[in-house]
């Protein structure tokens, strides 16, 4: 996308062809939410971007609210990250492949018909962080409200540029799809959650919401189905995705390594996987153990016991690749043990020996 870099106005370039899709619900969920406020208003955009030499293809399912402890006043917005944070989880939980690919806000409240210069530093710092994935970053601003409608524009940054761009109204679909994305009842929901400034919820209250929802629109769910803290969230959250963990491993442990057996850290709860092999008339013994529920990030961690000694302790991350490292953990610790015995040594002998040790730190991976 050299392109950009030899002519920066996007919206003029006629060879790369911008357009940005939304549903017209969206636009009225945002247009609901600003015509009833004095204050800043705005959302995270999660949809997906696809791009190519000739085209960039920005689809907008749609957004999370501000969130219950959000910050507002008529000329400035924090969000409420953790309440952001947490409830992206849970959607990336059912579509895996959705992305955060923007943000809109409003300044209707304060008249100021562009965006500000924070609002672009923090934009560009926002395109540029190393953990947004995309190259893209869509800004939408509401400037006005006129009666039942608004008056919005619609703004790119790209990565590695400190220009921005403010696409036409032409290349900004805003039409009715066949049907919404599935996740927005969850979304609308949430924000109505917000709204009523009743404190962060968490799954099951969303289930028990949507339930009241079905019967009657106007139910509301009982206090005692709330929790109060985004710490609860996360908890619920974590809770959620190590279940999702635990069944997998299970499945694999029973397929690879049968004679695994579970226990209980009794101090935090978390089980552990305990997996014995002897190796001669020695005892090699692997525990992976999982995080506790109210980690702020979730890796698991795996020990190796020689004849119930330590050997190795690494953390490892709970995705798909954890079954490649549990594998060559142990493969490399048995290789080492066995070449050990080999050449005559016992692998105690090897552990009060320094040079010996670290050779075998080297060759074994182990740290
Ligand atoms: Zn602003």
């Amino acid at each position: 996308m050299n392109k950009f870099n030899q002519n920066h106005d996007v919206s003029n370039e006629q060879s790369v062809l911008i357009s940005i899709e939304l549903a017209e619900s969206l636009i009225d969920r945002i247009k609901k939410t600003v015509i009833a406020s004095d204050v800043e208003e705005g959302g995270k955009f999660l949809g997906r971007i696809n791009y190519d030499e000739n085209k960039v293809l920005i689809k907008i399912n749609t957004f999370i609210d501000s969130g219950p402890g959000a910050s507002k006043s008529s000329t400035h917005l924090h969000p409420d990250g953790e309440y952001q944070e947490a409830l992206y989880r849970v959607i990336e939980l059912f579509d895996p492949d959705i992305e955060h690919i923007g943000t809109w806000h409003s300044h209707h409240c304060n008249g100021l018909p562009h965006l500000s210069g924070g609002d672009i530093r923090g934009y560009i710092e926002s395109v540029n962080d190393c953990n947004y994935n995309s190259k893209y970053f869509i800004v939408m601003l509401v400037v006005a409200t006129r009666g039942s409608t608004i008056d919005y524009h619609f703004y790119l940054f790209v990565k590695g540029l400190r220009e921005y761009y403010q696409l036409k109204p032409g290349q900004v679909d805003v039409h009715t799809p066949v049907s919404q994305y599935f996740l927005e009842p969850l979304l609308q929901l949430a924000e109505r959650f917000s709204k009523l400034k009743q404190g962060p919820m968490n799954i099951s209250t969303i289930a028990t919401a949507s339930k009241h929802n079905e019967n009657n629109p106007n139910n509301q769910p009982h206090k005692t189905n709330r929790v109060n803290s985004g710490q609860e969230l996360i908890e619920n959250v974590n809770k959620t995705q190590l279940q999702k963990f635990r069944s997998e491993d299970s499945k694999w442990f029973k397929e690879h390594l049968p004679r695994a057996k579970t226990l209980q850290n009794q101090k935090t709860q978390s089980v552990i996987w305990q997996y014995e092999k002897n190796v001669n008339d020695d005892v090699l013994t692997l525990r992976y153990e999982y995080p506790p529920e109210n980690a702020d990030c979730l890796y698991a961690s795996i020990t190796l016991l020689f004849n119930g000694q330590p050997l190795a302790n690494r953390k490892i991350s709970l995705d798909e690749t954890r079954f490649g490292v549990i594998h060559d953990l142990l493969r490399d610790a048995e290789e080492s043990i066995s070449k050990s015995i080999k050449q005559g040594d016992t692998y105690q002998q090897h552990e009060e020996n320094g040079d010996e040790l670290k050779r075998y730190n080297q060759h074994g991976k182990l740290y």
